[in-house]
């Protein structure tokens, strides 16, 4: 029986998804005058957006592969596709740093340059000129390349190896995107300031396609369906997820989304590090970096794997981490790292763009018309980076702008300037106070969505019981817990804890 439009709610756009790329979409959506749902199947951040490496790439990342020259000579494709995506990330990098300076924590990239090595300084010196001209001109990259006094220069530079084949390091300003996690969280509730209607832990699927065009969207929480909506326009923005939300009638043999699994592993340096991070190709070609985190707490990842599986499960194998401890050691073999100095690690998994020709999948953004799938009205995003969420969010709207008009005058945050929208909750923030406003304004519904998503305490260390408990004990009364609840939520989240951010183990 077809469902009676009369009967359900109507949106002209529901956002599914609300990691970086959702709540973008849904706050740009929302501030047009769309009238929007974001409907989260757990809490916001839940997928690659809070498991990433965390870096504002300046755009080098693009053209570093183990062959430059040989790989893009005989690739134009590719060429062409390093090439934008270094634009857009010089743009997006001037774009977050001048809005959410305090998001941003700057450092000095160091890239040591080997004889004999594939990538040699003048392919560098290449890359950075380009750079220079595809994007704005601040903030400036400072690049330069250090053939002589490297230790005085860069006092970590005694524990790199091979000294001696050592030609010069190439340094420039990188930054770090702190908190992605909290970025999202930030642009849910623009969007919701905007008039858009949140619901979180809400898992949609696609129902059917009405006579009238529009989509029904069956909305559902851990006990069961708990309602059903109507959308004109449904955008996929479900990272890893996205071939499962297409109904199976309608699948496709060539899906979407091509999933790779990335894990890190946070340790501790010494003061010689502070300021800097190194970046280098590993030895299996893939781009590989030591990054600053917090104090003297610091990340060495990437990996990258093929992922097929459910990417809420990815977690840092035994494998990841020794291969990372390999690595890093490779890198730095004085800093002779062992498993007992990890003191926390995550992985997560990359939504690129499915490509059979690219078996570890494309990085590069593509939004999808599922039109051509016999989905009029649905879109979806692949390979949406963290660092141009704000141009994803605004493309997105776009490209819904060319199927809808908006049924609803533009919002009235549209009238904030844009730079004084995010809220800007310091982590020294009261942290009692920080926590209950996060239930209370911030929608969160457990210990997870508090200590880590919305006041990152939890983030890069392991909380001990005490901790945990005297947070669970400071919301209970605001989330209806009673002892046993709240005994059941610490349990919970020191289990998440041990199993999603396992450290290394004794040595
Ligand atoms: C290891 C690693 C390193 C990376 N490094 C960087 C980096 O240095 N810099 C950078 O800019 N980017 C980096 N990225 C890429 C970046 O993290 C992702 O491209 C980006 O976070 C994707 O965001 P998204 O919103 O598209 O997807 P996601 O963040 O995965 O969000 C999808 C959301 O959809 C929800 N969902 C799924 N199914 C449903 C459903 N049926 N109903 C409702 N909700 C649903 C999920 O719970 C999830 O929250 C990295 C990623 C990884 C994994």
């Amino acid at each position: 029986m077809t469902p009676n439009r009369a009967e359900h709610k109507l949106f002209d756009v529901v956002v599914v998804g609300g990691g970086i790329n959702g709540t973008s979409a849904a706050r740009e959506l929302s501030a047009s005058g769309f009238r929007v749902l974001l409907a989260e199947k757990k809490d916001l951040a839940n997928g690659a957006s809070s498991r990433s490496s965390r870096i504002l790439h300046c755009g080098l990342r693009y053209f570093e592969t183990s062959h430059p020259v040989r790989t893009f000579a005989f690739s134009p494709r590719r060429l062409y596709g390093a090439i934008k995506m270094a634009k857009a990330s010089m743009e997006a990098r001037e774009e977050l740093v001048r809005l959410q300076p305090e998001r941003c924590k700057p450092f000095t990239m160091c890239f040591p340059l080997y004889r004999g090595d594939d990538i040699r300084g003048w392919h560098l010196d290449m890359g950075f000129a380009l750079l220079k001209r595809l994007g704005p001109p601040d903030p400036s990259l400072e690049y330069r390349r250090i053939t002589a006094d490297l230790d005085m220069e860069l006092p970590f530079a005694t524990d790199l190896r091979d000294r001696r084949q050592l030609r010069s390091i190439a340094t420039y300003r990188e930054y770090m995107i702190d908190w992605p996690d909290r970025i999202c969280v930030d642009l849910a509730l623009e969007a919701e300031r905007n008039g858009a209607e949140l619901r979180l832990f809400t898992r949609v699927t696609l129902g059917e396609r009405l006579p009238s065009g529009e989509w029904i969207i069956e909305l559902s929480d851990g006990a069961g369906p708990i309602e059903q909506v109507i959308a004109k326009v449904v955008l996929n923005l479900t990272g890893t997820w996205m071939d499962d939300l297409i109904p199976p009638g309608r699948a496709s043999s060539t899906p979407l989304v091509r999933g790779t699994k990335g894990a890190h592993v946070v340790v501790r340096l010494p003061d010689r590090y502070q300021g800097f991070g190194v970046a280098t190709l590993h030895r299996g070609g893939m781009p590989f970096y030591c990054l600053p985190l917090d104090g003297d707490r610091f990340y060495f990842g990437p990996t990258e794997t093929p992922y097929d599986g459910d990417a809420d499960k990815a977690r840092p194998s035994s494998q990841d981490i020794d291969f990372l401890l390999g690595e890093a050691n490779y890198l730095l073999p004085g800093l002779n790292l062992q498993r007992c100095d990890v003191e926390f690690s995550w992985a997560g998994v990359r939504p690129l763009t499915y490509d059979p020709d690219e078996p570890m999948g494309r990085r590069t953004r593509e939004i999808h018309d599922l039109r051509e799938r016999g989905m009029p009205g649905v879109l979806a995003m692949t390979a949406g980076p963290i660092m141009s969420h704000r141009s994803a969010g605004r493309d997105l709207r776009d490209s819904v702008m060319g199927l809808i008009t908006p049924s609803r005058e533009r919002a009235l945050a549209t009238c904030i300037p844009e730079n004084v929208v995010s809220a800007r909750i310091p982590r020294s923030a009261d942290q009692e106070e920080a926590c209950r406003s996060a239930v209370l304004s911030e929608h969160a519904r457990d210990l997870r969505g508090i200590l880590y998503t919305r006041t990152a305490r939890a983030w890069g260390r392991h909380l001990d019981r005490d901790t945990v408990e005297h947070t669970a004990k400071c919301v209970a009364d605001l989330l209806d817990w009673g002892p046993e609840q709240v005994a059941a939520q610490v349990d919970e989240f020191l289990e998440h804890q041990r199993s999603a951010f396992p450290h290394g183990s004794a040595c």
